[in-house]
């Protein structure tokens, strides 16, 4: 039988989700003196992050789990609490109290604050997990684009998607090959086109390994059994937007599964709020803590 907190004093906010978005608001509202909870499965995006080097005032960069722990801390030291676990459901009852079921054990709180995040769509390849923990293979050229300047660059990326992003990744470096992975349609004549007058090359065969080794990855490709050697490979196939806890609730999103929220990080559910990449695409520590401090502020009016 599920177990509940004392539904007599709900907390102030639960959080769900215990990334940048998440703890930065745990920080906010334990200095509006609100008690805020964050419940975190523990697979934040950030921990995947060998070094950030666009995250504002670490000039000589900052490791994702770094940075986590150091929100940790400074959540906690305002009295926020932090929980591992997964949160499977929510519901919102009569009282206008927001229910969390998570671990066998329910939770009520008067506000809830959604920082589920989003999860990448990886290739089904062997020793990839380690390709990105090394920081050979990476997920967003916006953050680490420039570490790659002049590099030898792969990039897994599908239609007008995997075009885009290789012309952003060709500022950076002349030595480019989108891999289209053998999946999805072929690219068509004006894909082609816009890469070719980019010089960037273009491997439409599947890919059966990627191994790391020494300094540099290596891409197998299945066909011919031909070695390819890079400094550097993107994935970027998409990501699966983490909302529907919320949307069950009847939050509604856009045609990528992001959040729709208002200037105050609401969502169509009233009390319901949501930050970081659960509700944009761009995918920056920067903004998760940004939405998280407009979303804390919002709630804690809400509250008053
Ligand atoms: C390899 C890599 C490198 C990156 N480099 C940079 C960079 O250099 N600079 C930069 O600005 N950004 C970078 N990013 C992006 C950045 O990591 C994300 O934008 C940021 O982590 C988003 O924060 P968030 O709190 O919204 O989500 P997350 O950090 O993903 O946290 C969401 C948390 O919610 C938890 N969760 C999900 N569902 C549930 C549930 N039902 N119950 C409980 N918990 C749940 C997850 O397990 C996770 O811990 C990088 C991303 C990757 C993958």
């Amino acid at each position: 039988m599920a177990q509940a907190n004392n539904t007599d004093s709900p907390l102030d906010c639960l959080i769900v989700g215990g990334g940048p978005a998440g703890l930065t608001a745990a920080i906010y509202l334990g200095r509006f003196l609100r008690s805020a909870r964050v419940i975190d499965a523990g697979k934040s995006r950030a921990s995947l992050i060998p070094t950030s080097h666009n995250y504002p005032g670490f000039p000589e960069g900052i490791s994702g789990n770094e940075l986590l722990t150091r929100l940790r801390l400074q959540a906690c030291r305002y009295g926020a609490t932090i929980n591992q676990g997964i949160v499977e459901k929510l519901e919102h009852d009569a009282k206008d109290m927001f229910i969390a079921h998570y671990d066998g054990q329910t939770l009520a709180a008067r506000t809830l604050l959604l920082a589920t995040g989003s999860a990448d769509i990886e290739p089904a390849l062997p020793d990839f997990d380690n390709a990105i923990r090394r920081g050979f293979l990476r997920h967003c050229p916006i953050c680490d684009g420039y570490e790659v300047q002049g590099q030898k660059v792969g990039i897994f990326g599908m239609g007008d998607n995997g075009v885009k992003e290789a012309l952003f990744i060709r500022r950076y470096t002349d030595d480019l090959t989108l891999m289209t992975l053998g999946n999805g349609d072929k690219l068509n004549e004006q894909q082609c086109k816009l890469l070719y007058e980019a010089n960037i090359k273009l491997i439409e065969d599947p890919i059966s390994e990627v191994q790391v080794s020494g300094k540099q990855i290596i891409g197998l490709k299945v066909k011919d059994g031909q070695a390819l050697l890079f400094d550097t490979l993107y994935s970027m196939l998409g990501c699966m937007v983490l909302s529907g806890i919320a949307t069950q609730l009847g939050a509604r999103c856009d045609e990528s599964g992001n959040l729709i929220v208002s200037h105050n990080m609401e969502t169509s559910v009233a009390g319901l709020f949501a930050a970081g990449d659960v509700v944009h695409g761009l995918s920056q520590i920067c903004v998760a803590a940004a939405h998280a401090a407009i979303a804390a502020t919002a709630i804690h009016h809400r509250l008053s």
